[in-house]
């Protein structure tokens, strides 16, 4: 892959930089802003929503979606140069990680035409939030051990049970929902993919706030809420497939923010003189420490960019995701550790770094633990022999779980 613009990318690229001039102020020079940030507070998410529909109505939202839902029907390549360039203007927070980085396009690979019809054009206008409900107090990793039902009553179907970590949930219009149908099947076949109404009766979001004091999280319980069949997505059993959709598209989202706007900022903290005189840069380890953290950067942009390849020749992000993922979260926490000890004693009370050290372990942990990720690249992309699966072919039902005799 040439990773120069061709001159069609180029035009396009002028057009979205002129674009954005008109319409967003431009961070500084060489400043890039952070992929991550996230609303915590109802006025940031209304910005957010508000940039979202000035985007659509100018035909800049979600740029490799169909033209007939209101998207760009432009490449993958051109998707990322918009946001390369986005990045560089001062932008909302983004609600729509979830809504527009995975939800989306699961219902673009799975869904039905009517499907398609009632959800992506409200994504592309921002008009609804969305989250992901996935997790359970017993099931994060092991995804497929999920518990919450899913029982069919006539044309809807009827949930119980509890999920965790659903960030965004309190803002959420919809949900896509992983559900167990079958206890008798074995575990990844008894699973059904949902979306589900937010405002629905007998949903019910209990907030969670994190360490650094963010309130992005939930828990969220189902007391017989009904989902019509309508809503299903893909067949009854193929939850499963469908949800790696959804993973796959979380990973490539994550991986793709890569630490660059935090390399150019501790750049920027490191050329700032010193009381004395002196700047952090002017040491040989420091520069070589910094060298260390561009490098694996460029290593996670050149497996970006194999993602895009991937994408541009209409593939799935597969186990390179999980690469960059990998790389992405521990360069990531290196750097706003490395930021803060720059600092000396000054470094523990500067809200910026230390907040994004506080809330980084978290991005090794969403969407895939390391742990995880590493399996998946040993199986998937080593061919090493498989981790050793007690529960293999057994019905799920039959499982063993918690304590004997509980
Ligand atoms: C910032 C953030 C946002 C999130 N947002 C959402 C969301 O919107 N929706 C949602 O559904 N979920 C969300 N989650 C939840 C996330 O998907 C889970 O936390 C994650 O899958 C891990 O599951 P767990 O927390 O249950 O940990 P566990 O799976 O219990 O893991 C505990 C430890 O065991 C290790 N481990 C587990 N299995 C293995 C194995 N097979 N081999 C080696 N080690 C293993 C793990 O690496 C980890 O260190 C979010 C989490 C975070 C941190």
């Amino acid at each position: 892959m040439d990773f120069n613009d061709t001159p069609d990318e180029a035009t396009f690229r002028a057009q979205a930089r002129s674009w954005l001039e008109t319409n967003a102020k431009p961070l500084g020079d060489g400043e890039r802003r952070g992929a991550l940030a996230e609303p915590e507070d109802r006025e940031a998410v209304d910005r957010s929503q508000a940039w979202q529909k000035q985007k659509a109505d100018a035909g800049w939202a979600c740029i490799t979606w169909p033209k007939e839902y209101g998207g760009r029907g432009a490449t993958p390549m051109q998707a990322a140069i918009w946001a390369q360039e986005e990045q560089c203007f001062e932008v909302p927070p983004n609600i729509f990680s979830i809504g527009i980085g995975m939800a989306g396009p699961t219902i673009l690979a799975h869904g039905t035409d009517e499907q398609k019809e009632k959800w992506i054009p409200k994504l592309i206008t921002g008009e609804e939030i969305w989250c992901q409900l996935f997790s359970e107090p017993a099931a994060g990793s092991d995804l497929a051990g999920l518990r919450t039902t899913a029982v069919r009553d006539g044309e809807d179907w009827l949930i119980n049970g509890q999920k965790i970590w659903t960030s965004g949930a309190h803002w959420s219009d919809w949900g896509v929902i992983v559900a167990r149908h079958d206890p008798s099947a074995v575990k990844h076949a008894g699973l059904t993919y949902f979306v589900v109404d937010m405002h629905a009766p007998g949903v019910e979001v209990r907030p969670i706030t994190t360490i650094n004091g963010g309130r992005i999280f939930n828990e969220v319980f189902f007391s017989d809420v009904r989902i019509p069949d309508a809503y299903r997505l893909d067949a009854v059993g193929n939850g499963w497939r469908v949800a790696i959709t959804t993973l796959m598209n979380e990973r490539a989202s994550i991986g793709a923010a890569g630490g660059d706007a935090m390399i150019d900022e501790l750049l920027a903290l490191a050329s700032e003189p010193q009381p004395d005189g002196s700047r952090p840069l002017d040491n040989a380890a420091v520069r070589q420490k910094l060298a260390d953290f561009y490098v694996r950067s460029k290593g996670i942009e050149n497996a970006g960019k194999r993602i895009l390849t991937t994408l541009s020749k209409g593939g799935l992000p597969g186990p390179e995701a999980s690469l960059a993922k990998l790389v992405a979260g521990s360069l990531m926490q290196e750097l706003a550790d490395y930021a803060i000890g720059l600092q000396g004693q000054a470094g523990v009370i500067q809200s910026s770094w230390t907040d994004r050290y506080l809330s980084i372990p978290g991005i090794r942990i969403a969407g895939g633990t390391d742990e995880v990720l590493r399996n998946i690249i040993s199986e998937r992309v080593l061919g090493l022999p498989p981790e050793a699966r007690a529960d293999k072919g057994l019905p799920f039902k039959d499982i063993p779980s918690g304590p004997p005799n509980a």
